[in-house]
């Protein structure tokens, strides 16, 4: 009796061409926000052909707000940033590339203003979430987004399917491929990796996490965190027990701008 939780991002969803889409800010999102309720629902679906008993999904993106339940189909229930309720496969949908990859579509870390490494290697969401969810010993069983979104997951998640749907134009502009297509393409893949339980692999992270962050702008407060130290070139450096604090870290970091 399988236990889906979705971890949904935006910027990597199918139909999704222009940054602007992505911004709650701007005319433009009501679609976009349409556009992750459908792939969700899609995905969600497929989940359930595949035996799922439950479906859950995180609106990770921008902090969440951009999923109303009555968006998603029934059964599909929206829950908080956490893993207490127990889940049995993690599914990272709608992802982008992190900060500093080029030729990606809206490439970040969490914030437009953070760059991270772990570990002495530069990370992003797909590194963060797939930790977090392996520390909790849940196992990932795709990775979906745009082209530089699967190329990154096949580096820190080696043995995860992806789906690609969408390529480049430039940091604001992508061409994705044609909902329909894509809708059949994700509902396949995802039964597929459902069902694959042999499939599904755990992340866990390397610990202590050694991070190394870039604000930009800096950020004069940050530096006042006490267990925080400042290198030569500016970056925030230390070390904490796992992959959730530096996501809980980033957060807060973002929070003082
Ligand atoms: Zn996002």
């Amino acid at each position: 009796m399988t236990r889906v939780l979705i971890i949904a991002d935006m910027e990597g969803v199918i139909g999704i061409e222009r940054k602007e889409a992505c911004d709650p800010r701007l005319p433009e999102y009501e679609a976009g926000a349409q556009l992750l309720a459908a792939e969700i629902n899609v995905v969600a679906a497929a989940a359930r052909q595949a035996g799922a008993m439950s479906v859950s999904v995180i609106d990770w993106h921008a902090g969440g707000g951009n999923l109303k339940q009555e968006m998603l189909n029934v059964g599909v229930e929206i829950v908080p940033e956490d893993f207490s309720p127990g889940y049995d496969v993690v599914l990272l949908t709608g992802f982008h590339a992190m900060a500093g990859t080029t030729d990606a579509f809206i490439s970040h870390t969490m914030s437009q203003r953070v760059t991270l490494e772990m570990n002495g290697e530069q990370a992003g969401e797909l590194a963060l979430l797939s930790r977090w969810a392996g520390d909790e010993g849940v196992p990932v069983a795709i990775a979906t987004g745009d082209r530089a979104a699967t190329v990154e997951s096949k580096r820190f998640l080696p043995g995860t399917p992806t789906l690609t749907v969408k390529d480049t134009l430039s940091w604001e502009r992508a061409q994705a491929l044609p909902p329909k297509q894509a809708y059949e393409q994700i509902h396949r893949a995802v039964v597929r990796a459902v069902s694959d339980r042999d499939g599904w692999r755990i992340y866990q992270s390397r610990t202590p996490v050694h991070f190394r962050i870039k604000l930009n702008p800096e950020s004069a407060t940050a530096t006042k965190i006490p267990w925080l130290s400042r290198d030569a070139d500016g970056w925030l450096v230390g070390q904490v027990d796992s992959t959730k604090d530096v996501i809980d870290l980033i957060d807060v970091l973002t929070a003082l701008a």
